[in-house]
């Protein structure tokens, strides 16, 4: 009989093709990207923190892949009595890798399940629960089972304090439930990876939850280019269309009740050509005062705060790119930050944006309450720019507002508003020649060269590529007010 590891088990609960697939044609799913494997990263990071809450804990097989070598070194060291660090077991055709397993009282054991995460998700418990299931069977006495999830009230102040850091939260009465279907599950999933063929399954929302599935770039490639599922904001519209045998936007009946926006989205496909709202744009551009400031942050954010006074994932400014136009028709003036060395970035990166910033006139940033909520995080922790920051949010406009209120639209945006969508549907630039194409790989990038030691000439390379990604952020705001100007007439 197959054995379902939990990860395996967790696939068999968000899609059993995906499951088949993941037994017998592994090949065909997508490898992690990046950031999927920089998140697997951060969770081996934040597991090491919650070991040191356990001090006499013994590692099982640290490095060792064979896993009856694991199943079999856990076993002997049962009998030490002492928190094991993930420890693995296997009985009644699954079997399960604890992060922690914990001594107590009566010759049983605790399950403590660590999570990068801030709070208790449904998918943890259905982890948790199929654990417990396997070490049961497996003959250990489970008396409770926690979650070890990051606090997110935690505040750094000198050297991390993992006591801090973790908030646990007992499941047990919360996986009971769960615990009497998972030998009826193991046993289906069992049939189902024996199969010849995969199970027949529709696109749904499950296919994003709760995780991004990576065999979606198979099944969902029979969707024509405008289909139901870029409807904006319309993803349970968009299922029960598909269940009603509607792919294409252009199909959806003429009952079929739809959003202004979702209207204006069909429009534009059915005439091939650009909505805009002349008066709209020009009420929006009349907001903007000169000199005009274009601005865009990079940050980084991580589970376990790197600097003093910041929380678990918060975003921490170390970038700042900004153009400013003192009249129509002026050159530009641009100015830039990019923060060096491992220090706390946010005292220099406050200093260098203050004197950058003119004090009168408009700052343009796209989706700027990312920008008011880093600046606020800033004045909270550097109280010497406070009023300065307070002085900022009557300038700030937000050139995502002409775009997520569809007073102009391009339909090769595919119903998204992001920059990503809008930039290359409007002006035919895009980032693909850039090494460094969207936010979370410049933040990735920026803690890779930072944090860890690489030559002088890749950091040097980096840095140019993290200098071009933020200025072209912010120059695609740039080309947007122009491209808007020429909307309103
Ligand atoms: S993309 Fe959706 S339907 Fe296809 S295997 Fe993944 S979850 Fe299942």
């Amino acid at each position: 009989m197959t054995l379902l590891s939990k990860s395996t088990y967790l696939m068999g609960l968000q899609c059993p093709k995906l499951l088949w697939h993941r037994y017998n044609a592994k090949d065909l799913l997508e490898p992690p990207r990046t950031l999927a494997q920089a998140i697997f990263d951060q969770g081996h990071t934040v597991g090491a923190w919650a070991k040191r809450l356990y001090p006499d804990g013994i590692e099982i097989g640290p490095g060792v892949t064979d896993f009856d070598l694991v199943c079999a070194e856990s076993r002997r060291k049962l009998v030490a009595r002492k928190p094991l660090f993930e420890p693995a077991f296997r009985a009644a055709g699954g079997y399960a890798r604890i992060d922690i397993l914990n001594p107590v009282a009566d010759g049983a054991w605790d399950i403590i399940e660590v999570k990068s995460s801030t709070s208790v998700k449904d998918v943890y418990l259905e982890d948790v629960a199929f654990q417990a299931h396997v070490c049961t069977a497996a003959g250990l006495l489970i008396r409770r089972c926690y979650v070890l999830h990051i606090n997110s009230n935690y505040v750094r102040q000198g050297e991390v304090d993992p006591q801090q850091l973790f908030t646990q939260v007992d499941v047990t009465r919360n996986i009971s439930a769960l615990s009497s279907k998972i030998e009826d599950r193991v046993n289906a999933f069992a049939k189902v990876i024996g199969a010849a063929e995969h199970p027949p399954v529709n696109i749904g929302p499950h296919c994003s939850s709760p995780y991004d599935c990576p065999l979606t770039h198979r099944c969902w490639s029979f969707l024509p280019e405008h289909n139901v599922t870029t409807l904006y904001r319309g993803t349970k519209k968009a299922f029960k269309l598909l269940d009603e045998g509607v792919t294409a936007i252009t199909d959806i009946p003429a009952t079929a009740k739809l959003s202004k926006a979702q209207q204006i989205q069909r429009e534009t496909i059915l005439a091939n050509q650009a909505h805009a709202d002349p008066a709209q744009l020009q009420a929006f551009l009349g907001r903007l005062k000169y000199p005009l400031h274009y601005l865009d942050f990079e940050t980084m954010g991580s589970a376990v705060p790197l600097f003093d006074g910041s929380r678990p994932f918060e975003q921490i400014p170390f970038q700042f790119s900004l153009h400013v136009v003192h009249q129509p028709g002026a050159e530009p003036e641009h100015r830039s930050f990019l923060a060096a060395g491992r220090e706390d970035p946010r005292p220099r990166f406050m200093e260098a944006l203050v004197n950058a910033v003119e004090p009168s006139g408009s700052v343009i940033a796209y989706n700027a309450g990312f920008e008011r909520g880093v600046l606020a995080g800033c004045a909270q922790v550097l109280p010497q720019h406070a009023a300065w920051v307070g002085s900022l949010p009557s300038r700030i406009v937000d050139l995502l507002e002409p775009f997520r209120k569809f007073h102009c639209y391009h339909p090769a945006q595919h119903g998204s508003a992001s920059i990503k969508a809008v930039l290359p549907a409007f002006t035919g630039k895009d980032y693909s020649e850039l090494a460094i194409g969207e936010g979370g790989t410049a933040s990735l990038e920026f803690i890779r060269v930072t944090f860890s030691d690489v030559t002088a000439e890749e950091l040097a390379r980096v840095r140019n590529n993290l200098e071009e990604y933020c200025q072209l952020d912010m120059l695609a705001m740039v080309w947007l007010v122009d491209r808007l100007r020429e909307l309103a007439g």
